[in-house]
This record gives C-alpha cells, sequence and structure tokens, in this order.
C-alpha cells in the first residue's frame, strides 16, 4: 500500500466492554475510509489492538491519504463511545505515518525536513515516514504540506545555478555618454549624500534630494497621472499573516527587516534601563532584550502585498475596475548583505509602486500604456540607454505561459527594465541595472486575498518604480553637469539648490 498510518488513541476510561468495542471499531472504521477517501482512493483497517485506557490502530490507503479517515472514526468512536458506554477519545497521534508519492524527479541531493524524519527515493518515487505526529498535524495536513515541499525541492535543485530565465524585449538604442564615474562615488566627493547612521541607508543633502524628488514628479506627471492612477497612504509596518498570504515570508525571511515592540511603556520598569545609559554611557543590550518582545511585523518590503490586504475579502464594481492605485508613502527595507553597492543597492529605498487590478484583457492593455509612457519618459524625459527583458524565476516557468518564446503568449510575467552603466564598463561585458519593473500575475494575490470583481475573472499586476535606481541611472549617463542634461529633465528639475559646503 501507498500509506500507512499507526495511530494511538486515548480513551478518557480503561474499563471498556470489548464485546462492543469488536464490531464498532470495524464498522466505524469502514465507514470513514470509505467517506473520505470516496472515488479517489480504497483503505483498510489493517490492524488494531486495545490495551488498557489506549487504542492502537493501522490503516492502509491507496489513491489518497488516511489520516482524515482516522480523525473521521476518532469522532463517531467518541460519539457511539460515549453514548453506549460513557467513554471518550482524549487524544489522538501518529506513532508512524508512511506516504508513497511520485516526486516528479529523482534529488540530486538531500532533501532535508524540519520534522523528524525519514525519507528514500527509488528512481522518482519518494517514501516518506513521519514518526510521532500530533494530533494538529493530522488536522492541519502537514503530511501534505511536507509531500508538496519535497516535489518543490526536488524541483528547485534541477533548476539550481539557472535562478533566472531571462529575454530581450526591447533592445535598447545605443547613445553617447558623458558620464564616466560611479554616481555614488561622485556625490559623496560632492557632499550630496553621506552615508547613513546604519547598514545600507543613506542621507540625502538638498541637491541630491532635489534631483531625487525630480524623479518622483517626472513618474507621476508623466506616468501615473495621465493613466489614471490615485495615490493611496499605506502603514510602513506588514504584518506577518500578509506575508504568509503572499509567499514571501516563506521565500524571503532573512531578507526583512523585523520590527519588535517594548514589552512595557511603563517608566518603572524602563528605570534601570535609563539609569544605565546614564552611567554607563552604553545601550544596556541585556535589559534591552528583557523590554523588548520578539518581532511582531515586519518593515515594508514591497508596497504591494499591503495594498491587497486593504481589498481583501471585497468585492469591485465593474466601474471601478481596472482599479489603478499607487503608494509612494512606505520605504523598501531589505536586508542586501553583501549586495549593497552605494546608492544602487541599499537596505532602504523608496518606490512608487503602482498596483492595478481588472480584467485579463484591462490589464494588458494597460500594461501596454504603461509601457509606451514608461518609453516616453526614459527616451525623451530622461533620454537614457535602455532596455527592457522578460524575466522569470526558473522554477515557475512551467505554469501560465511564463518564459515562453512565443511573445503573444506572454501574458503573466515580469518586464524588468535595464540600464548601461558606463563606469562598468562595455555595453556587452558589463552588468546592467534593473531601475525598475513591471508585471502582471494573474489571479494569484487577488486569490489569497479573496479579492473579487462584480463579474469575471480578477487580475493584478504592480510596477516597482526605483526612485534611488533612476536617479543613479541617469547620473551615470548623463553626468553632473546640468548642461549636458536633456532639457525637459532641466525643466522639471528647475534650479538646484546650492550646494552646502562643509569647511
Ligand atoms: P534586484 O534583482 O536588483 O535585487 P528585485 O528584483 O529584488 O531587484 P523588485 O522586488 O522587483 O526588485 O523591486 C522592484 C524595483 O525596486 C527594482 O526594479 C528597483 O528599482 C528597486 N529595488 C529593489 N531592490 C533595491 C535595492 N536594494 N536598492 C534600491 N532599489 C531597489
Ligand atoms: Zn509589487
Ligand atoms: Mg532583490
Amino acid at each position: 500500500m501507498e500509506n500507512v498510518l499507526e495511530a494511538e488513541l486515548t480513551l478518557s476510561s480503561s474499563s471498556l466492554e470489548r464485546g462492543l468495542l469488536e464490531p464498532l471499531v470495524d464498522r466505524v472504521a469502514s465507514e470513514a475510509l470509505q467517506r473520505s477517501l470516496g472515488a479517489r482512493g480504497t483503505g483498510s483497517l489493517s490492524s488494531w489492538a486495545v490495551n488498557g485506557d489506549r487504542i492502537t490502530l493501522t490503516l492502509e490507503s491507496e489513491g489518497g491519504r488516511p489520516h482524515q479517515a482516522l480523525l473521521a472514526m476518532v469522532r463517531r468512536l467518541s460519539e457511539e463511545l460515549g453514548r453506549s458506554q460513557k467513554i471518550g477519545v482524549r487524544a489522538v497521534r501518529a506513532l508512524r505515518y508512511r506516504v508513497r508519492f511520485a516526486a516528479g524527479g529523482a534529488p540530486q541531493k538531500p532533501i532535508s525536513l524540519p520534522l523528524p524524519h525519514t525519507l528514500a527515493f527509488e528512481g522518482e518515487t519518494a517514501t516518506l515516514e513521519f514518526t510521532d505526529l500530533p494530533e494538529e498535524a493530522l488536522r492541519d495536513n502537514w503530511v501534505d504540506r511536507a509531500v508538496q515541499l519535497v516535489v518543490e525541492k526536488v524541483k528547485r535543485q534541477g533548476y539550481a545555478g539557472k535562478e533566472q530565465y531571462w529575454s530581450l524585449l526591447h533592445p535598447a538604442s545605443r547613445k553617447e555618454h558623458v558620464g564616466t564615474h560611479d554616481p555614488t562615488e561622485e556625490m559623496l566627493k560632492r557632499s550630496w549624500v553621506r552615508n547613513g547612521p546604519t547598514k545600507g541607508k543613506w542621507f540625502l543633502g538638498p541637491t541630491a534630494a532635489h534631483l531625487f524628488r525630480t524623479m518622483e514628479r517626472i513618474a507621476r506627471r508623466e506616468v501615473l497621472e495621465p493613466l489614471g492612477f490615485w495615490e493611496v497612504v499605506q502603514p510602513h509596518l506588514d504584518s506577518f499573516e500578509i506575508l504568509q498570504k503572499t509567499g514571501h515570508l516563506e521565500g524571503l525571511p532573512g531578507e526583512f527587516y523585523y520590527a519588535a515592540e517594548p514589552t512595557t511603556r511603563d517608566p518603572a520598569q524602563w528605570e534601570t534601563f535609563t539609569d544605565l545609559v546614564k552611567i554607563t554611557h552604553r545601550v544596556p543590550m541585556e535589559e534591552l532584550k528583557r523590554l523588548v518582545g520578539p518581532p511582531s511585523s515586519v518593515l515594508c518590503y514591497a508596497q504591494c502585498p499591503t495594498i491587497y490586504w486593504w481589498l481583501s475579502g471585497r468585492t469591485l464594481s465593474a466601474d471601478s475596475l481596472p482599479l489603478k492605485i499607487y503608494d509612494r508613502t512606505a520605504v523598501s527595507n531589505r536586508y542586501e548583505s553583501g549586495g549593497r553597492h552605494g546608492l544602487e543597492r541599499v537596505d532602504e529605498f523608496h518606490r512608487l509602486e503602482p498596483v492595478y487590478l481588472g480584467t485579463p484583457e484591462q490589464l494588458l492593455a494597460l500594461r501596454e500604456a504603461l509601457l509606451k509612457r514608461y518609453a516616453h519618459v526614459f527616451d525623451t524625459v530622461l533620454d537614457l540607454e535602455w532596455r527592457t527583458a522578460w524575466v522569470t524565476p526558473f522554477y515557475l516557468q512551467q505554469s501560465g505561459g511564463v518564459g515562453v518564446e512565443d511573445v503573444k503568449e506572454r501574458v503573466k510575467g515580469t518586464i524588468d527594465y535595464e540600464a548601461y552603466l558606463p563606469y562598468r564598463g562595455d555595453r556587452e561585458h558589463s552588468e546592467w541595472l534593473e531601475f525598475q519593473n513591471l508585471s502582471i500575475v494573474g489571479d494569484k494575490y487577488t486569490k489569497a486575498f479573496t479579492i473579487r470583481a462584480q463579474k469575471g475573472e480578477l487580475w493584478s499586476g504592480c510596477s516597482g518604480i526605483g526612485l534611488e535606481r533612476w536617479l543613479t541611472t541617469f547620473l551615470a549617463q548623463k553626468g553632473f553637469n546640468p548642461a549636458d542634461w536633456p532639457s525637459k529633465f532641466r525643466e522639471y528639475c528647475g534650479e538646484l539648490p546650492t550646494d552646502v559646503e562643509f569647511l
């Protein structure tokens, strides 16, 4: 048999009338197996025994897993034993649970799981066995989720090393560049920016801030406002629940900045802490750990998750679609670690994030409109050398036409905008910078957050306009002399603040 579940039930008393038990267990087991496996498979109670207040039993099945049958059986036993003998089932646990399944491939290296288990492969067939699983694991389908996780890990191993599919969409028009320097180095030299007080954060002085806000104005006036996007203002902290729904929590836990709350605001409780600060002039870390709880939320990673939360459980009228909104309030925070570089890759950055919801046709039309407006900005207002590429993580490629060669079939997926940075070397060999992107994700998030349309399918997507990246791209190509800047940009920029002179 594919699946074998050996379970132990603890009764509320050991004074059972055994004669009654035998036909009861057999009947209840076969009813429960039939009902929970239905037409999907077959199953049987292969053995059982009673010892004091414990019943041990083994259920086997093919085509479906037996734990639902076990739980149904426990419910019936409790009811019937309660009625006839005033005895209930107090607890249930799995002593051993073995499942066999097609893993979709053979693993290339060992696969780990965070619960005690053994895992063996015969070709592409996996046999996974857990010992001593609590009732919660059975009620909550942990075994099915572990099976899915093994399948996912096997698949990921197959794609290791080729993280992302990349295919050129809109090639770059070659431009001459006055910029030759790393723009962050140059801004540092001019004291326009200062490396922030904590990791990967920057302070922008008046001149850099003015250019940065000019970029924001251009994005709003040239792209978002003409296309009818409305601004929303969202909180800076994301709940764990939101990030669980989007998949970010399981996907990127090492990239978050976690936020914690004090356990109390009572000054009396903080007295030792404040006294120690006064006497030692140090941060009393042990005392701080005692007075601050574990992380209770995450600093905004991207804005769209909280926008989906705002819409969760709601139905959008046909008149509200396509819904076009954007946030520029929440600041994105990511632990980039070794990847940090200047203002291009920072731990705290500022994005305008347009989010759109509508029918698939509405979103495809909107994507065309966005592509046009962005092209206008990068060609005419900023005069950049840029290109776009169709990108998708390799392991997602099988679904939804992602990564397909036929352009017409490219419906769901992400378009990256990349810019040539002259200071990094020649066009062919240097790494271009992704300075923004644009995605349509289908119904992934509308489903996860139960957002519906008055009628028909509801899709969504978002676009990340990274202001630090727009700014560094522009300065890397156009240099620091306003006389070299395109006239449309100069109009938006107006007069630059006078540089602050530091002596
Ligand atoms: P990358 O591949 O460069 O790490 P990403 O795929 O993680 O980028 P997204 O999550 O898609 O980026 O975010 C969209 C936009 O946010 C990017 O196009 C870029 O403009 C900006 N962005 C992302 N990470 C950073 C960062 N560390 N510093 C500055 N801007 C960033
Ligand atoms: Zn997004
Ligand atoms: Mg990244």
